[in-house]
This record gives structure tokens, sequence and C-alpha cells, in this order.
């Protein structure tokens, strides 16, 4: 199967409602171009420089998205052009993305991870902390950013029952902000499922999966 090939497929039994990222990390443009050739337009990255070098290269109706964890120095070289940045896992992230963004006069939409999942690696805010975030006056001053939603990582295991489990968290986190109605807010995005679990994501309330394995074979 072509990549073209594999899109249309993943394509074909998504619901309208859903969005395709691509997540084209460590793969090279001729994989990317092929992509988009086949119309995809959302690519996902996990590492800066390399998004950067092809956000270069690439042309500029892509829209890129940061799915990996994000080193809060790093940030000013991709605040000129993200598009999305997923991992948002700590208030002083959130604060150097609004520092950065102001800084190219522009409005930066971020995801807020939840750690979910049993591994102690996943990065990820607990709902404590989210609490802390909202509530604080240096949240409500931020001028340069905006939450769109949630992101999260289930455990990698077979125990579907565990990862059905993880994903209901997740949605849960979502209504619960969403009804908080929090400033800077716009929430309509519930980011989970990847090549893995994609399936079983969406019938937890995802609206945007991460796919990578299943678009460009393996890494
Ligand atoms: C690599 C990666 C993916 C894609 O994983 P596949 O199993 O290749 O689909 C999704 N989300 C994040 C955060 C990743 O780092």
């Amino acid at each position: 199967m072509t990549i073209a090939q594999n899109l249309q497929h993943i394509q074909s039994t998504l619901p309208e409602t859903v969005t395709l990222v691509a997540v084209s990390k460590t793969k090279p443009i001729s994989d990317l171009t092929e992509a988009y050739e086949a119309n995809q337009r959302v690519f996902g990255e996990n590492k800066i420089q390399e998004m950067a070098d092809k956000w270069e290269e690439m042309p500029k109706d892509i829209q890129w998205h940061m799915i990996g964890h994000v080193q809060t120095n790093k940030v000013k070289y991709m605040a000129p052009f993200v598009s999305l940045i997923h991992g948002v896992d700590s208030f002083k992230l959130l604060k150097e993305i609004n520092k950065q963004a102001a800084k190219n006069n522009r409005i930066i939409d971020c995801l807020l991870q939840f750690h979910i999942a049993k591994e102690e690696t996943k990065f990820g805010l607990d709902e404590q902390e989210l609490n802390e975030i909202i509530a604080s006056p240096e949240f409500s001053a931020m001028q340069n950013i905006r939450i769109l939603g949630v992101m999260g990582m289930a455990t990698f295991t077979d125990n579907q029952n565990q990862v059905k489990k993880e994903f209901t968290h997740l949605k849960s986190i979502f209504d619960n902000l969403k009804a908080q109605n929090p400033v800077h807010c716009n929430l309509n995005t519930i980011s989970m499922g990847m090549s893995g679990d994609y399936q079983l994501a969406i019938e937890c309330g995802s609206t945007m999966v991460r796919i990578g394995s299943s678009i460009f074979g393996g890494r």
C-alpha cells in the first residue's frame, strides 16, 4: 500500500468530525510530499528543529502540529509558524508560549496534555494543576494563547478495557473543563488515539487522531 492509499483508507474510516494529524516524525520530505499530494494538510512532528526544517521546505498551506514534549527554551523556534501545540504540560511552558506568541504578534492555539496512562514516563498535567492554572490571575492576563482542548496518550497495552478507561477519563476532564467555561478557551478538541488505538479513541469521544505508522510505515 502507498502512503496515498493508506491515507485514503484511514480517512474513509473516520467520522467527518474527526481531524487526522499525519504524524511524519523521522520521515523524509519525499514521504510528506506524497501525503501532501494526496491532500493531507495537517502534519504532526515531535521535535521542534525537525518540524522547523520541514516547514521551511514544504508548501506554506500546511498546518504544523507539535505533538511531542516541548522544552521551554525551544518554543521560540516554532512560535512564528506552529498551528497547534498538543503537549502543554506545565504552566511554565504555557507562559513561555504566550510570551513567544506575543513577540510574533499572534495567538498560538494549545492543547493541555493530561497524564492518563499508568506509565510514569508519559508527560502531562493532573486535574489539580489544571485548576491552579485556570484560577490564576497570570493565566487570565495572557493575551496570546488560546486553549482548544486536551491531549493524552493511553498506556501501551493490549488491555482494551484499560485503554478505554483512560480515554474516558480524558473525555471527562474535557467535559469538566468545558463546563467551567474558562477565559482564553475555545474548547472543541480532544486529541487522543494513535495507529493502534484510534478507533477505540473515537468511540470514547476523540475529535483528533494522531496517526503515524499506519500512514508512513514503521519507524
Ligand atoms: C509518534 C506519535 C504518534 C503516532 O504514533 P503511531 O503509533 O505511529 O501512529 C502519536 N502521538 C504522539 C504523541 C507520538 O509521539
